[in-house]
């Protein structure tokens, strides 16, 4: 922990008083070092539920005492060809929350207005709220990409995201298949318990074959396993900022038409789609909650894979 003082917004800013910060496996990332690191000392965390203490001039669409999210995406240009075609998620010029500016493992944070998501909830929603702002909304982004036709719906890597993309691709009428590393039979109960008609190793089939597969795993041999699962045209989607490498694997797991994509970060638009679906269909949020000065075991607790569901800091 360290003591600094509580900083002003500038123009087109707010400053947050932080209720709860969830914990994202790209936290972990960017504390391992295994992403490059554009300013440091950084203070992480991009799943930030606060209430707005200070308006900067021009912080417009907001008021004190309001209560908004903060993921990811903290600015984007605007003017890139990406930001003009509605895809501001792979900006040219982006700024991350947590990553190119100080995010929420803090009392107070500063982030700029036009990025704040309004949520209309209670304080005592905050810890509930803050892992749909990059677990769930990472989550509904892979979702869209695996394809409204993709009934039948793989997950590999069972941890914050899956839990509750779990959740919301069962309220669509999917049905959902979860792989968890080879017999670990908790986290395959977990997923059962959340509605999964089928859970198993990675190293196993399903007893059908998926229309599509989500990897929220950052284990590159992931990818020919979950080719193998997925019919003739189906998907496979890679949820995460950061995979080890891809084995090589043979064609014919590609061939017949399968895809293999990745999504990047996320729009302002798919922050609103997702939070309007989740008022409509609550999802239970499994959140092991973490006082702020204890930051520290809970990225180790992430690191070690001992948290069923996400791990929330509460300052
Ligand atoms: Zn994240
Ligand atoms: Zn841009």
């Amino acid at each position: 922990m360290e003591w600094r003082n509580i900083p002003e917004p500038g123009p087109g800013e707010l400053r947050l008083r932080v209720l709860a910060c969830a914990v994202c496996r790209t936290d972990l990332h960017i504390v391992d070092g295994e992403l490059p690191l554009p300013l440091l000392p950084i203070v992480p965390g991009h799943e930030i539920v606060g209430v707005v203490e200070a308006i900067g001039s021009g912080g417009t669409g907001h008021r004190l005492g309001d209560r908004v999210g903060v993921p990811w995406l903290g600015h984007s240009c605007g003017c890139c060809a990406y930001c003009t075609s509605g895809h501001e998620n792979l900006c040219d010029a982006p700024r991350f929350t947590g990553y190119h500016r100080d995010g929420g493992f803090a009392s107070h944070v500063i982030a700029e207005a036009a990025f704040c998501l309004p949520l209309d909830m209670p304080e005592a929603d905050a810890v509930r709220i803050a892992p749909l702002l990059c677990a769930g909304l990472i989550g509904w982004h892979s979702l869209k990409a695996a394809g409204e036709d993709a009934r039948r719906l793989g997950i590999f890597g069972f941890g914050a995201a899956a839990h509750l993309v779990t959740q919301a691709a069962i309220a669509q009428g999917r049905e959902v298949f979860a792989f968890t590393r080879p017999a670990d039979r908790t986290t395959q109960a977990f997923a059962r318990s959340l509605g999964a008609a089928w859970a198993g190793g990675s190293n196993e089939r399903p007893p059908q074959p998926l229309d599509a597969a989500i990897i929220f795993a950052p284990a590159g041999e992931l990818v020919p396993a979950a080719l193998r699962v997925v019919r003739k045209g189906g998907r496979v989607v890679c949820g995460g900022i950061q995979m080890s490498n891809i084995p090589a694997f043979p064609y014919r797991l590609l061939w017949e038409e399968r895809g293999l994509v990745s999504v990047a970060n996320l729009t302002r638009a798919d922050a609103k789609e997702f939070l309007d679906f989740v008022r409509e269909h609550p999802l239970q949020v499994h959140a092991k909650t973490y006082p702020l000065a204890q930051a520290n075991e809970a990225l180790a607790d992430l690191r070690a894979g001992r948290i069923e569901g996400v791990a929330v800091l509460v300052p």
